[in-house]
């Protein structure tokens, strides 16, 4: 049955990869972005098809459309954006997800966050069970995008016992690949930029600290997955890759791979950088018989070929 689906921050990194997916299953997509980090380039292959159709739109204003399902995708993930303008990154967490759960309840439409590790700030648990309470600073830098997400968790589960709303929740781990933007700042992006242009390879720290990688594709199966999965799981469910690599493993399999010849240079480590993540997956596995299928290096490859289009090598 063709669904009528919209994707908030659809035009982001992984939301034309939702969009993309959405419409190879038959589906039609309405895809919301303000274009605050999203690029028209991430879906200008889609214009062509008659089922897409792309809104300029804050969803920190209402919005009315007929849907069947919403993602609610819109938020800047990168540190340095999400930290541009921290105002605004609250308020697309928190008055974004009030106006989608809003429109949710007057279209009766199920309804799914994208939420995030940062929920779990820098954790004492590891790796990370969906049980962990998590270990945020409420006042730091990164405040505005952990607790804004937080937050938009607990309007998700007040609008589920309060208005019987169809809601899911997904929390995403460090996903990268193909269109990523080149200035976005993320780890993945910047370390194969700077390989690829030959530049110094910039490690925030010693390198010790640890992510878990989890490769575009794996991750958009996960989050389709949880959308259809039964109205009785709600999650909060962590979808990400259990490979956990420090950030100089990742600088050093980066330089292999790109045969750079790029040096490792040392910075500064940002306030409240998470020492460790990892997630657990064992509810995800169970529930939505979900796993990631991309190894490390076969995922830095692709992003690898993507990016030496983008800079033009
Ligand atoms: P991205 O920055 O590439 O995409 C975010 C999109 O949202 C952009 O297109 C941006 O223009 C749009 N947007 C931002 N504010 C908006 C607003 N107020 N109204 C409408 N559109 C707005 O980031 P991404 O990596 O694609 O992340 C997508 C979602 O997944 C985010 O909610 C993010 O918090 C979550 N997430 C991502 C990761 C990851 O590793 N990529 C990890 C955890 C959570
Ligand atoms: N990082 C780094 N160099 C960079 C960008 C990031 O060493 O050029 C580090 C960053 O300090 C963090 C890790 O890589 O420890 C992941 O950073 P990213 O911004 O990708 O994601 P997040 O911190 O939100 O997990």
């Amino acid at each position: 049955m063709r669904k009528q689906i919209l994707v908030t921050g659809g035009a982001g990194f992984l939301g034309s990869h939702l969009c993309e997916r959405l419409l190879n299953g038959g589906h039609e997509v309405v895809c919301v972005d303000n274009f605050y980090t999203g690029q028209k380039a991430n879906i200008s292959s889609l214009a062509q098809n008659q089922y897409f159709e792309v809104m300029r739109h804050d969803i920190c204003f209402p919005l009315y459309v007929e849907v069947d399902e919403i993602y609610n995708l819109a938020c800047p993930a990168s540190p340095i954006h999400y930290q541009f303008d921290p105002v605004q990154t609250t308020k697309t967490s928190v008055h974004g997800s009030i106006n989608m759960l809003g429109l949710a309840k007057r279209v009766k439409a199920k309804i799914l966050l994208a939420s995030t590790s940062e929920v779990y700030g820098d954790p004492k648990v590891h790796p990370q069970p969906e049980t962990y309470w998590g270990n945020v600073n409420p006042l730091g830098p990164r405040a505005c995008y952990d607790e804004g997400k937080r937050c938009a968790e607990t309007l998700f589960f007040d609008y589920y016992r309060q208005h019987q709303l169809k809601i899911k929740v997904a929390r995403i781990f460090n996903t990268y690949g193909p269109r990523m933007y080149v200035n976005d700042g993320r780890v993945v992006s910047n370390f194969v930029i700077q390989a690829l242009r030959g530049e110094d390879i910039t490690i925030f720290g010693d390198g010790s600290q640890t992510r878990s990688f989890c490769y575009v594709d794996d991750l958009i199966d996960g989050l389709i997955k949880l959308m259809n999965s039964p109205d009785d799981f709600t999650g909060p469910v962590n979808l990400g890759n259990t490979a956990e690599y420090s950030v100089f493993e990742l600088a050093e399999t980066i330089i292999k791979l790109t045969g750079s010849r790029s040096r490792i240079a040392f910075k500064p480590s940002p306030e409240d950088d998470p020492r460790q993540r990892q997630p657990d997956i064992a509810l995800a596995k169970e529930k939505l018989n979900w796993q990631p299928s991309v190894n490390l290096t076969e995922g830095l490859n692709k992003t690898i070929t993507y990016f030496k289009q983008i800079v033009g090598l």
